[in-house]
């Protein structure tokens, strides 16, 4: 099957060939008639399989071909969880649009109020959002929705886990018509807080789903090393890093503080190394990743904050310093790599104190992982017996990350449950201005 085989406007098959695309990957040939005969839907494919496409041509294609319900009011509002995110499918947005007369904007936390009033004042017909910020000017009534036709929302899981889930009802009620579509994208789509918000937001959609997010990943090769702790997790990095057989390189750390001394560190042995944290300002998120997505840095150090979707074609290498409290978010950071049918490698760090995360994978994957060692190298750790108790005081990890991690081991055995107060705001910028301060015990 090819994109000309869609009912799709001449204007976006021409903008198909200037990116070099022409095939349809599983998900779009599923997803885009599914959106294009104006049906709401719940899509979920893996990572770096070409979901953005998959709803942006539809709504491009519906903006064509379609009278606007409203002269003012935007047609097509997309949602994503991060800045960074929402800034990648605007640039791809833009790339359609360029041949056509629509106008689209980007509405970003973190970013000038006023200055966002005034594009909204210009009537776009796209907008690109992170949901808080676009709640805010809903609430100064500096957009109405009441013409929306397309409500987009892309990563929807995330966004809930970052508690948006009042902004996305507020955005819904402005533009409940009978007459909106609403689509809503994924890796992993399959928890229940997702079919609560979907009842409450989608009018019965068809679910199209490629593989489940727990199917493997034929394009990413992913290895376990188990560490004893601190030192040796930084001395098996060490030596994956000397291996020096990838292009770029993204390691994942649990919190913050582990993202700033890491980099430190790896800039201390020579490498070009940027941090990414929630933490800093726009302006340098943004700077960062501009200059990593260049090749500038091989090695970006972040946490869960760019885990999800952004497309960074060079990533050869995934590295979970620490592993993820949440078993969807490996399958998120992993698929930072091998993407678009290229190969990567993804390799996890197990200490003590990320075991039961690591079980948690195991279980959420359906799979048994083949440990990896390095002769000189080898753990003495083994994994965990049952009782978790005994997570606490087995290593120096342990007790070094013992302020930042107490608090979330709480239940060990079970799959770590989502709590708002772990999670909301987390990305920073993206929440509402009004937001409450943030706990202590929020980390990435
Ligand atoms: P996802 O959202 O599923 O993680 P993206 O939409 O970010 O994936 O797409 C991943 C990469 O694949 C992007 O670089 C995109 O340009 C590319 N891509 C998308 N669709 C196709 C296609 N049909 N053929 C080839 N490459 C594609
Ligand atoms: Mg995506």
């Amino acid at each position: 099957m090819l994109f000309t085989d869609f009912q799709l406007d001449n204007r976006l098959l021409q903008s198909l060939k200037h990116m070099g695309i022409d095939t349809p990957t599983d998900i779009q040939e599923q997803a885009i008639p599914v959106a294009l005969a104006g049906k709401d839907l719940m899509a979920s494919s893996k990572t770096g399989s070409g979901k953005t496409l998959a709803f942006l041509l539809p709504a491009m294609q519906r903006m064509i071909s379609t009278r606007a319900l409203s002269k003012r009011d935007p047609r097509v509002v997309i949602l994503l969880p991060t800045r960074e995110l929402a800034t990648q499918v605007y640039s791809q947005l833009r790339l359609l649009v360029a041949n056509t007369q629509y106008k689209a904007i980007k509405i970003l936390g973190g970013e000038n109020f006023n200055d966002q009033a005034k594009s909204l004042a210009r009537d776009p017909h796209f907008i690109v959002a992170t949901p808080g910020r676009l709640a805010d000017h809903l609430a100064q009534h500096h957009l109405h929705l009441n013409g929306l036709e397309l409500l987009i929302l892309d990563e929807a899981d995330r966004m809930l886990d970052l508690g948006f889930a009042p902004q996305l009802q507020a955005i819904h009620r402005a533009a409940d018509h009978k007459r909106r579509q609403t689509l809503m994208f994924s890796a992993t789509l399959d928890h229940t807080d997702i079919n609560n918000i979907a009842a409450e937001l989608l009018n019965s959609p068809e679910h199209v789903a490629v593989g489940a997010a727990n199917t493997s990943h034929a394009d990413i090769t992913q290895h376990v090393y188990l560490c004893d702790h601190l030192d040796h997790k930084e001395a098996v990095l060490s030596r994956l890093l000397s291996q020096d057989e990838h292009k770029q390189i993204i390691i994942f750390t649990a919190t913050r503080q582990d993202t700033g001394r890491l980099a430190d560190k790896l800039a201390k042995q020579g490498f070009k190394t940027a941090a990414l944290s929630g933490d800093l300002n726009q302006g340098q998120r943004n700077q960062i990743m501009d200059q990593f997505s260049r090749g500038l840095q091989k090695i970006l150090i972040t946490t869960d904050v760019a885990s999800r979707g952004l497309d960074l074609l060079n990533v050869s290498l995934v590295i979970n310093f620490d592993m993820p409290k949440f078993s969807e978010e490996y399958v998120h950071r992993i698929g930072r790599t091998g993407r678009a049918g290229s190969k990567g490698d993804a390799v996890s760090l197990v200490g003590p104190k990320d075991w039961r995360n690591f079980e948690n994978v195991q279980q959420f994957l359906h799979k048994t992982f083949t440990l990896s060692v390095f002769d000189d190298l080898k753990p003495k750790f083994s994994g965990l017996k049952d009782k978790p108790k005994r997570t606490k005081n087995t290593s120096s990890t342990v007790k070094k990350h013992k302020k930042t991690t107490n608090n979330k081991q709480k239940s060990k055995n079970a799959p770590a449950k989502r709590d708002k107060r772990f999670l909301s705001g987390v990305d920073v910028g993206d929440a509402p201005m009004l937001r409450k301060p943030k706990s202590p015990l929020q980390d990435e």
